[in-house]
């Protein structure tokens, strides 16, 4: 953490005080929608569609249990891919890519 942030922040006081002040951030949300087939811990199924709801699909890096440690955009940009096909099936539509 110190290595990103400059000197000075080795101490978990400091460490603390840029939580505080909000310096730090994230580009890499997710987690928020979790996809499982268990509705008591996921707010989607693996089909992408709302548990609590019908017609309704969420289809984002907000789907994955939470962040994959690593650069996600690709593996959203595949999940949602494979998501938008399932849905194009589900609703009677020919999947032509
Ligand atoms: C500065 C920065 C650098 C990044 N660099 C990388 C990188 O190098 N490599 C990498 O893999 N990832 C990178 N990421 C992360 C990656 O861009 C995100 O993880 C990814 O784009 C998230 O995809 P998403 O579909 O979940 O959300 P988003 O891409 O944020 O898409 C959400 C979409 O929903 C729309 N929207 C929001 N609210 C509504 C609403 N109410 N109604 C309708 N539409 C709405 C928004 O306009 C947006 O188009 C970076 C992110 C940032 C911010």
């Amino acid at each position: 953490m110190s290595r990103h942030l400059g000197d000075g922040l080795e101490t978990n006081l400091n460490c603390r005080q840029v939580l505080r002040t909000g310096v730090l951030g994230s580009a890499h949300v997710m987690g928020g929608c979790m996809m499982g087939d268990d509705e008591k811990h996921a707010v989607i199924d693996s089909q992408g569609q709302y548990h609590q709801l019908e017609n309704l699909s969420i289809i984002d890096g907000s789907v994955f249990p939470t962040s994959i440690g690593a650069n996600p955009q690709l593996s959203i940009y595949g999940l949602a891919c494979k998501q938008a096909n399932g849905l194009v099936e589900h609703l009677g539509g020919i999947v032509t890519a």
